[in-house]
């Protein structure tokens, strides 16, 4: 079959199954890059349907920062421009965190 992979899927090693994670979490690596960029790493759990082999790995890597959006998945990579979109979300993520500071509501 030529069609691609889908990007959250990993083949199993024992038999060659494709397996979907059963979990996935993020690693954020606290350290920029070579070019200012937050490397995200999506780790999934994968458990095999077929040969019942656990194992863990890494889903997909997406890069914040700079001049976009970097996100690699499956063994491609796509880079998006959009800056306004990730800029909002740093936005949100203050008001998240002044939030969480003011003081609580007086009942
Ligand atoms: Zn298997």
């Amino acid at each position: 079959m030529g069609r691609k992979k889908e990007s959250k899927t990993a083949v199993c090693p024992v038999c060659g199954t494709r397996v979907e994670p059963t979990r996935t979490w993020n690693l954020v690596s606290p350290i920029p890059d070579s070019k200012g960029r937050i490397t995200i790493t999506v780790m999934g759990s994968f458990e095999c349907p077929n040969c019942g082999r656990k194992w863990r790995g890494v889903v997909s890597k997406i890069k914040v920062g700079g001049a976009g959006v970097e996100v690699e998945a499956g063994g491609s990579k796509k880079v998006l421009g959009g800056e306004g979109e990730v800029k909002r979300e740093g936005e949100v993520i203050e008001l998240d965190v002044e939030e969480i500071l003011s003081e609580p509501e007086e009942e």
